[in-house]
């Protein structure tokens, strides 16, 4: 309590002690339904119990904690929860390392988490809070499992996935970013096993087509989920092969018009007829060779547009059917199984990837749609034109002549229009412990078998060894391996993989809405009146992975008959990162500040106020010593002009507006267009830095307000002007220092929380200026502004403007070719030299 005795700091410890007490006692921010009164959820992602909070919480949950008690003054009835994604690797690994059970290690690094965040003096509901890991929770997820796989929408199949050789464990395509781990940044592997798959690819065009329905998120996420979804839409069609009528090769394309064009064809190298088509050992030898080449690579590699493309020809040959020309046949690394067919027909004329490929290996290149002038033919043409060197598609456009090239396909029957995503499945199968149970049963006679209802959770066993060696651990427990077969009773086999995490973070918004409820994954009624989240707020680094996997949960939730909403997020908040010494805090870089030693040393309030202070919301955040010195040096002036103006202040009764003198007046204004301002840059703009300088310009005023010159102003006026310039203040700063706010407000006589009071509104009239200021431009840049009377004339601001000092000197030499006057807002005036 060290910073207790300094003179210059308020005492804060016993301050934030003393109202996180007070807030929870009064069980102050629990909530309940209440259908009179608009709802507001607000919700930051929750958090891995790391075992520590780091800067980048404080940041998000100063967001949330703001936007929360923001609404709670606004009259809404506000959820705002927090919980625990509580399953995961680290846990794992901790047990390896440390020989620490990843539950023991968990419910510390919860409870630490937990005192942590309550030091914050964060506006949340503690009754709801929830860890993952509970068997309470991921019993639910199994039921909806089991749902999914009589549906089809959860199944098991054999595939080449992506393989974390760290983590030991398939990742989804959502969790590789450039070719390596999303959580341990290892490079990620190719491997070919059995795993369970969630069909959000059924959903893809749904989660597409809301891309363009939900404004309230930053277009920058919206514009990555549709990327990633990567809808294309052309023709499938056959190529025949020379000599093989047993033999067609399927082909994707979204360029049917350009067929004319077809020069040669690619398979990738892993697809399944290349074994057909192979001739002789000679040929499989160099075949095999390829394959074995290609499969080092990774698949960002093999896309890359700036790099040689390695191809192998094969001596089959297939036919271009638009022109019967016999055409090559390729395998190439820059085509992928797992995108349309695996088969491409190339267009070297119009597709820069096959342009390089045909240069590469000598092969023609025709073009079908005719350049523009002057084109000078070095790289491939992918605009809009009229067709050339196409049959029947001569003279049409490139829209015209896709329509008319499929209809020519459909006709031959050789193939149809066809619509194909990037979107893959969700692979949702880990090798790893600590996860929620698969709750299927294999049985020689029956084959997959879900487990009972009755019999759910089907709980994670505790005692298990971790080594970290690789195959599931959970292989090793025979009292979870060996069960009855839910069906008919035999000898069965226990599903040892577990889910990905993210299916728990997918539906943990719904689970706050009744956390406590036994009957079911969620009361309806309560979800019903909760969802959906209205203000969600978390990093741009989840915008493909949890923020779509949530959106798709939500619409199995809703299609199982669970719940109506369609969408489980209606804003999002995308914060930017914390960044010191130019890069993003980290132990390896050793730039972390750490939150406890930060709110020892200043205060909660002062961290948050700097994390909200220093940056808007969505950009990064650049650490500094000076911000938080300063955010600090601010609350303790407020602090001491209100401990010092107590007497006063207590003592003041209402302002008159009515009758104010000339100086109350203008100081009553400056209380009212703060609080329209900050109003406004909360709700409107979600700009908190530029609300809360205008709260500091507000204290500057009060400042100004004191000195002794005052005294001509009948002492009840200046302190009842006082005392509401104060009373605003602290209204306005209440959502981003809570509790140095809340001890001043008491101080100030009043028995009921600050955040029970409603949140000011500007007196229409108080705002009223008589006195306008008009921007002066000199050729398009401001040079001055005029303080001129709100019923000025066009012709007395033209004179001002033009005699204006600060703008006289911009004119001179030059002729002023023209004075436009926007009255109320702006003089623009032209000149010619
Ligand atoms: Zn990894
Ligand atoms: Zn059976």
């Amino acid at each position: 309590m060290a910073s207790d005795d300094r003179p210059d700091r308020y005492p804060f410890p016993a301050i934030e002690a003393k109202w996180q007490r007070a807030w929870e006692e009064r069980r102050q921010f629990r909530a309940t339904e209440d259908p009179a009164r608009p709802k507001y959820y607000c919700l930051e992602m929750f958090p891995y119990p790391s075992g520590r909070i780091h800067m980048g919480h404080v940041r998000v949950y100063a967001i949330g904690d703001l936007l929360a008690r923001f609404k709670w003054m606004r009259g809404y009835n506000v959820l705002h929860p927090m919980g625990w994604d509580a399953f995961g690797l680290p846990a794992e690994n901790a047990a390896i390392d440390n020989g620490v059970h990843p539950a023991v290690w968990t419910y510390e690094n919860i409870t630490n988490m937990r005192t942590q965040l309550q030091r914050m003096g964060i506006s949340y509901d503690w009754d709801r809070e929830l860890a993952t890991c509970e068997p309470s929770y991921y019993k639910w997820e199994q039921l909806v499992f089991i749902r999914m796989f009589e549906r089809g929408l959860a199944y098991r199949k054999r595939s080449t996935v992506n393989w974390c050789p760290s983590c030991q464990t398939i990742l989804a395509n959502e969790q590789v970013e450039a070719g390596r781990c999303w959580r341990c940044d290892s490079e990620v592997a190719v491997k070919e096993v059995e795993g369970w798959f969630f069909k959000i690819t059924d959903y893809a065009e749904e989660l597409l087509a809301w891309c363009d329905r939900l404004p309230g998120w930053p277009e920058r996420v919206m514009t990555m989920q549709r990327n990633w979804i990567g809808k294309s839409e052309g023709a499938e069609f056959d190529l025949p092969v020379v000599e093989r009528d047993d033999v067609r090769i399927r082909i994707f394309t979204t360029r049917p018009d350009t067929s004319f064009g077809m020069t040669y064809a690619v398979l990738a190298p892993e697809h399944p007829l290349v074994d057909a088509l192979v001739r002789d050992a000679d040929e499989r030898v160099a075949v095999d060779a390829f394959r074995q080449e290609v499969a080092g690579q990774s698949e960002i590699e093999r896309l890359a547009a700036d790099r040689p493309k390695r191809g192998l020809r094969l001596r089959a040959r297939a036919i271009n059917p638009f022109t019967d020309a016999e055409i090559p046949l390729f395998l190439a690394d820059y085509v992928l199984m797992g995108y349309g067919t695996g088969a491409i027909m190339a267009v070297p004329g119009e597709d820069q990837r096959d342009w390089d490929f045909a240069k590469q290996y000598g092969l023609s290149i025709v073009a079908t749609v005719k350049r523009p002038e002057g084109w000078d033919d070095s790289e491939a043409y992918t605009g809009d034109g009229v067709k050339i060197n196409s049959g029947f598609l001569d003279g049409l456009d490139v829209a015209e002549a896709k329509r008319a090239a499929i209809e020519w396909l459909e006709r031959r029957g050789l193939g149809e229009a066809k619509v194909n995503y990037r979107l893959r499945d969700w692979g949702i199968s880990r090798q790893r412990y600590w996860g929620a149970p698969i709750p299927i049963v294999y049985c020689s006679a029956c084959g997959m078998v879900p487990e009972r209802e009755e019999n759910l959770p089907v709980v994670l066993p505790r005692d298990v060894q971790i080594s970290g060696k690789g195959g599931s651990p959970l292989a090793e427990v025979a009292g979870f391996v060996n069960t009855p077969c839910p069906r008919c009773g035999g000898r069965g086999r226990r599903e040892t993989d577990t889910m990905d995490t993210f299916v728990e973070s997918s539906w943990y918004f719904l689970r706050y809405c009744s956390p406590h409820y036994d009957q079911g994954m969620f009361d309806r009624a309560a979800a019903e009146y909760w969802m959906p989240v209205d203000q969600y707020i978390g990093g741009i680094e989840h915008a493909v992975l949890h923020l779509l996997y949530a959106r798709f949960y939500t619409k199995v939730l809703r299609d199982l008959g669970f719940i109506k909403v369609d969408e489980p997020f209606t804003a999002l908040l995308s914060q930017g990162m914390v960044i010191k010494d130019g890069a993003k805090m980290s132990k390896s870089k050793g730039n972390v500040v750490d939150p406890d030693d930060l709110i020892r040393r200043y205060g909660a309030d002062t961290a948050r106020l700097f994390s909200l202070f220093a940056a808007p919301p969505e950009k990064d955040l650049d650490w500094n010593d000076r911000g938080v010195e300063g955010a600090s040096r601010f609350l303790n002036r407020v602090w001491r002009f209100v401990t010092r103006h107590l007497a006063e202040l207590r003592g003041a009764g209402p302002a008159a507006p009515a009758a104010l003198s000339g100086p109350g007046r203008a100081f009553r204004r400056i209380i009212h267009e703060t609080i329209r301002r900050v109003t406004d840059d909360i709700e409107k703009d979600v700009h908190f830095n530029t609300a809360i300088s205008a709260v500091m310009e507000l204290v500057n005023a009060l400042h100004d307000f004191e000195p002794e010159s005052m005294d001509a102003m009948p002492r009840e006026e200046r302190g009842a002007l006082l005392r509401e310039g104060v009373e605003t203040a602290l209204l306005l700063l209440g959502p981003v220092c809570p509790h140095v706010t809340e001890e001043l407000w008491s101080r100030l006589g009043h028995g009921e929380s600050l955040f029970r009071r409603p949140w000011p509104v500007a007196d229409p009239a108080a705002v009223e200026r008589e006195e306008i200021t008009i921007v002066v431009q000199v050729d398009g840049r401001v040079r001055s502004r005029l303080t001129v009377h709100a019923a000025a004339g066009e012709g007395e601001i033209r004179e001002r403007a033009l005699g204006d000092g600060k703008v006289t000197p911009w004119l001179d030499g030059r002729r002023v070719a023209k004075v436009v006057v926007v009255p109320g807002r702006i003089v623009n005036i032209v000149t010619r030299g």
